[in-house]
């Protein structure tokens, strides 16, 4: 019986850690509830899984290109002070 115990209390107190680092990072209500499930039930798969993706949304909010340049309009993708097309200084 303990085994059952274990194997249910371990996966729902990462799945809780999860749930509140996902709620951290500014996930919507139902995507933690999604992993907050996922993890509990198959820990194996969405605990790496989410550790991947957790860290892919982190450079999507830092600011992964493209850029639109507001002097002159056009699409750039590499991270730099001076727009490539035009010369403008960018922020
Ligand atoms: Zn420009």
């Amino acid at each position: 019986m303990e085994w059952l115990i274990v194997s249910l209390i371990i996966p729902l107190l990462i799945a809780g850690w999860v749930a509140s680092d996902a709620r951290r990072r500014g996930f919507s209500r139902n995507a933690i509830i999604g992993w907050f499930l996922g993890v509990w039930l198959i820990l194996i798969v969405f605990l790496p899984l989410y550790l991947i993706l957790r860290n892919r949304r982190k450079e999507e909010k830092e600011g992964k290109g493209p850029w639109v340049c507001p002097y002159c309009g056009r699409l750039y993708t590499e991270k730099t002070p001076f727009c490539p097309y035009c010369g403008h200084k960018l922020e």
